[in-house]
Formats: C-alpha cells, structure tokens, sequence
C-alpha cells in the first residue's frame, strides 16, 4: 500500500512498482515489519547477492495527492456487490457476483443517474420484479441506503488479501459512519 510523504493513502501497489520505489531511494518511510523479500543480482566483488526488503506500507517522496482531495471510486460492478457485501438490497439474500445485477433505483428511464447514489445489488428475481419502476411503486423498499464509499472504505473492499498491517492502518483512517470499522 502505497502513501505519500504526508501520510496519506494513495493506493495499492503491487510488489514490483514498490520494489522501484526502494531501488529509486523514493521511499520515505514504512510502515510494519518487512512483508517480502525479493532478492536481486549477485555483487560480483563480494559475492553476495542483493535483496530488498518490502515493507506493508510504503510513504513514497515526491509525488503527493493534494490534501483533502479523496478520489472517487469508479463504479464498477464488482466495487458494487462488494459494498453491498454481496447481498441483494431488496430481498437480503446472499448471491455470488455472477447471479447479481447492478439496479438503478431511480431506473434509468426516468431520469435516474449511474452514481453510487443511485445503484445497488439485485439479485435477477428481485431486479426483473421491479422493473421499470421505484421501489415505493414497485412495494420493494431498500434494506440499506446506498452510498459512495470513501476512498479508504473502497481500498477496503477491492483487496482481499489485506495484511493485518495494513489493516489496522487504513481502519484509524475510516469515516466514523462506517459498516466497515466494525
Ligand atoms: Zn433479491
């Protein structure tokens, strides 16, 4: 995971892009005990091979995200049904990605917008019953209010394999309303 000098969250970064950051001297600090180890070329004088040690969570020099500037996660289905941890927002059950759909709650056709706002999970049953219509014409009230996750809360969702490091990092960093503190 990548910051910038000031401390703020910039993204993931694979461990090869965080391995240039360390051979460039652009890391300025880390966080956490070394998590990877990659090793490089052998010195031909000492015959020692070299190796960097990768950190969970590199504070990178240079480039710096304007301050209170917090990108907004693209609207993919995925990011989607990982917010809504998977659940259709109008009957509560569990679905795996493929058997969801991405409903609009004001539809489309009237006038309804494709943000985070407007969308949620649908299973297809509960998506094709709706139809073309509000879930207060269509007698479907919503089981939770959708919104636009915050940066944190999507670097949250879109990474299953998150060390505990890094974890407990982006949690300090989490708005206070969120489902995803807990
Ligand atoms: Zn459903």
């Amino acid at each position: 995971m990548s910051l910038d000098a000031h401390g703020r969250v910039l993204d993931w970064i694979n461990w090869q892009d965080a391995t240039c950051l360390y051979a460039r001297d652009a890391v300025a600090w880390t966080l956490g005990d070394p998590c990877l180890t990659v090793r490089g070329g052998t010195n031909r004088l000492t015959g020692q091979q070299s190796f960097i040690e990768l950190h969970p969570i590199v504070a990178s020099r240079g480039h710096a995200r304007a301050a209170g500037l917090s990108p907004t996660p693209s609207l993919t289905n995925q990011a989607l049904f990982a917010r809504d941890d998977h659940l259709c927002l109008y009957c509560g059950q569990q679905f795996s990605r493929q058997l969801l759909t991405r409903d609009h709650v004001l539809p489309v056709s009237k006038g309804g917008r494709d943000t985070w706002e407007n969308v949620v999970s649908a299973c297809f049953h509960c998506n094709s019953r709706k139809a073309n219509r509000t879930p207060q014409q269509a007698h479907m009230p919503l089981l939770a209010v959708p919104y636009r996750p915050s940066w944190i809360e999507h670097l949250i969702l879109s990474n299953r394999n998150i060390l505990a490091d890094q974890m407990a990092f982006l949690k300090t960093h989490l708005p206070k309303r969120s489902r995803l503190s807990a």
